[in-house]
């Protein structure tokens, strides 16, 4: 029930306003984002690099409405890899479809993502596509099989709590795409989407076994130990190599899991979001755990 309604404010313009006017939430916000300018970003990344792990970087913002504003934020992913391979930083990135256009014209965001991922082959980087509510998923995906027939530095993701999820897997997978296999981050319906924590859970591990058979490289996105350790497992007990996948986790999220994880000699990437348009990416992490919730009131009332 909290979920549901921290993720219905999550997409309430309103609140977002008022929020991102009042300072007193940076502290918190600050445990989920490494702050507002892409300089912020990137000093993060260098200290995960430094620990071992790798990340992707991602500029929040998300459901843009203007094409002139969909275009600049890609521009601002051309800037970011830019500055990635200036820095030599160990980072690709991650770009939500509806931030560089999918809701106003998918044309237009295909032809976004296409200068984003040819900037990034000029570097040898790559990009990935994250996956947003259920209204974007299948245009995510024509413009990921669209823009596959050009480009392969580029991946896409998977949400396991859709139903979906396990024919979209094996159609990626036909056609040599890489994924970011995860839970979900949004309200689905029960017509669409397994509401039962445990039933997402499974098929996380039953899409989880089936990618890392494929052969291909996949991101395994999550901070549940339970099925950490079922993946660890499955690639052990079938000779799939550590350096085959990669295990992806939140910043500031589990960060002794992500540690642990790269001492034992796992490929560890770590999502670091930076900018202004924080909103509903921490409400998103404000309802993946009630807790949160607490500590950010708490907070609040102090201030
Ligand atoms: C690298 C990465 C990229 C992602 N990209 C997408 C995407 O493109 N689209 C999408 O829909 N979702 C995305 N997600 C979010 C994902 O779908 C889940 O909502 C989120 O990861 C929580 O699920 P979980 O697998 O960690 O499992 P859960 O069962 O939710 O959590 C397992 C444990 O992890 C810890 N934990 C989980 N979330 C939090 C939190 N917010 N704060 C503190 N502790 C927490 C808790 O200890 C919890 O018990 C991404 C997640 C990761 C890690």
């Amino acid at each position: 029930m909290l979920k549901a309604i921290l993720l219905y404010l999550s997409r309430q313009k309103g609140i977002q306003d008022f929020m991102l006017n009042f300072g007193v939430t940076r502290k918190v916000v600050n445990r989920f984002v490494s702050g507002e300018r892409m300089e912020d970003g990137l000093v993060a990344v260098k200290k995960v690099n430094s620990e071992g792990a790798i990340a992707t970087l991602d500029h929040l913002g998300e459901e843009t409405s203007e094409p002139e504003e969909a275009k600049a934020a890609a521009g601002v992913y051309l800037n970011a890899l830019d500055l990635i391979n200036e820095n030599q930083a160990d980072t690709n990135v991650s770009v939500k479809p509806t931030q560089v256009g999918l809701k106003i014209d998918k044309k237009l965001c295909e032809e976004n993502f296409a200068r984003i991922i040819e900037r990034a082959k000029e570097y040898n980087n790559f990009v990935r596509m994250d996956m947003e509510g259920s209204d974007c998923t299948q245009d995510t995906l024509d413009v990921f099989y669209s823009l596959r027939e050009k480009y392969d530095n580029f991946g896409i993701v998977i949400q396991t709590y859709l139903y979906r999820s396990e024919k979209d897997v094996e159609d990626i997978l036909k056609a040599g795409g890489r994924i970011r296999l995860c839970k979900g981050a949004y309200k689905e319906p029960k017509e669409i989407a397994f509401q039962r924590k445990q039933e997402v859970d499974d098929n996380f591990v039953k899409l989880m076994k089936r990618m890392l058979k494929s052969g291909i490289y996949h991101g395994i996105a999550t901070h549940d130990e339970n099925i950490i350790k079922k993946t660890k497992d499955f690639a052990g007990e079938n000779n799939i190599p550590r350096e085959s996948f990669e295990f992806q986790l939140l910043y500031g999220i589990r960060t002794e899991l992500q540690h642990q994880l790269v001492r034992e000699g796992y490929k560890v990437r770590i999502y670091i979001p930076f900018g202004m348009q924080w909103y509903p990416y921490f409400m998103r992490r404000l309802a993946e755990r009630p807790a949160n919730l607490f500590f950010f009131l708490k907070n609040f009332l102090r201030a």
